[in-house]
């Protein structure tokens, strides 16, 4: 039997993995999720194996280390006879230290924890799920890929916010996030779009979590998230950008804890909030309710402000590629996003747009929509470092 590569991405609700056969395509073999996981509700596992469903229903599981032995336990045949021989892990935070896969050594993850502070709804998950995976694969190499690790290279004014240089120094910078979603698609454009790849192009990640990166020669110069994943774009549920006075208004005159004020800006803004109903774009767009209309409208008008910013930033632009579940599916959105754009060069296709084809663009700048795989980028992290 063939060995075989293992990915983990431990969300904050949720736990998503993949099974890649270990050689150089990187055959994918299986996938699934485990989804509802401290919200309350039952979890549920769902597990597909080419195509056909292998298993989905409720499981007892409260956290992310109880959800990984389900996984295991139900794809035990996924992983009996078969080997797994590397592990690729999502880690959100990797520091100012980590701009690149790393193997996961006892001092690797030490470190890691210490950057829990950055990311607590989500690093300590990543932690955990390491933790749970190399007990059950003792063997396996284990790499993990970070979420920060591309904007490394973004230059000091798109890194720094303007504070006492101390706070610089203690690590409050913009780290920017979504890396394995603009690491794949920079990957693709080298092998599909080589003009793009070497050129000044804003990729649009807009699924549940959203955000932009400005990649100049497939370096990021700079993203509109920042120290944190509520910054820039309005999401599903967090509220992107927000004047840093509101938050002290409903501090000091409101008497919010920063506990009250983490939900309400990860939890119940966004799409969410404005609309009052729904963080899923297709229920948004199916409505003709003036405040979900209004939730759209705020999207756009965010997307469009940035892409207009990174143009200036980049000094011109050659290419859009939209990406995440919403960029990669909602042929309106993308419309929306690129009327009256022909000033910058950006012209849509209609048709193409409309059939979700790659290339979507008829003016001089391309705009594509590329559907992104994080999965393989934590694949191909683990199968590196297997050489
Ligand atoms: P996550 O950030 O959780 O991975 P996804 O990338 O899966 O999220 O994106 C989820 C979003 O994509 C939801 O708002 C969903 O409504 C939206 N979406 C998916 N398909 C479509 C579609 N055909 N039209 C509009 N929005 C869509």
């Amino acid at each position: 039997m063939a060995d075989l590569i293992l990915t983990v991405n431990a969300g904050s609700s949720s736990l998503k993995f993949a099974v890649y056969e270990a050689a150089h395509n990187l055959t994918l073999k299986a996938k699934g999720q485990v989804s509802g996981l401290a919200s309350g509700v039952e979890a549920n596992l769902q597990i597909d194996v080419a195509d056909a469903r292998l298993f989905d229903g409720p499981i007892k599981a409260d956290g992310h280390v109880e959800a990984f032995e389900e996984i295991l336990k139900h794809g035990r045949e996924l992983f009996s006879e078969d080997k797994v021989v590397g592990v690729g892990h999502r880690v959100v935070h990797g520091g100012i230290t980590f701009d690149k896969p790393v193997v996961l050594t006892s001092e690797v993850i030490e470190e890691l924890r210490s950057f829990e502070p950055l990311a607590p709804l989500h690093q300590p998950h990543n932690l955990a799920s390491v933790d749970a995976a190399k007990a059950a694969f003792t063997e396996a190499i284990h790499v993990a890929g970070f979420d920060t690790a591309f904007h490394r290279t973004h230059p000091w004014v798109n890194d720094t916010f303007c504070l006492p240089r101390k706070w610089y120094d203690e690590g409050v910078r913009r780290y920017g996030f979504h890396g394995l979603s603009y690491d794949y698609i920079t990957s693709w454009l080298r092998e599909h779009r080589p003009d793009l790849a070497s050129g000044r192009v804003v990729i649009a990640h807009l699924g549940n979590g959203a955000s932009m990166c400005a990649v100049r020669d497939g370096k990021s110069v700079g993203s509109t998230m920042g120290f944190s994943a509520l910054d820039g774009l309005p999401m599903g549920t967090r509220c992107g950008q927000i004047d840093p006075g509101v938050l002290l208004y409903m501090m000091d005159q409101k008497g919010m804890s920063a506990e009250q004020i983490s939900d309400l800006l990860y939890k119940e803004s966004g799409l969410k909030g404005l609309s009052g109903k729904t963080n899923d774009m297709r229920v948004l767009e199916a409505s003709d309710e003036p405040a979900c209309q209004q939730a759209i409208d705020y999207f756009v008008f965010r997307i469009r402000r940035e892409l207009g910013g990174m143009s200036a930033v980049l000094g011109g632009l050659d290419g859009v590629i939209f990406c995440g579940g919403i960029g990669e599916n909602s042929a309106f959105i993308r419309q929306r996003i690129c009327e009256g754009m022909e000033w910058l060069g950006i012209s849509l296709d209609e048709n193409a747009n409309a059939g979700n084809e790659i290339d979507i663009s008829r003016g001089t700048v391309s705009v594509l929509a590329v559907p992104t795989n994080e999965e393989i980028v934590l694949a191909r992290a683990a199968f590196d470092h297997l050489q």
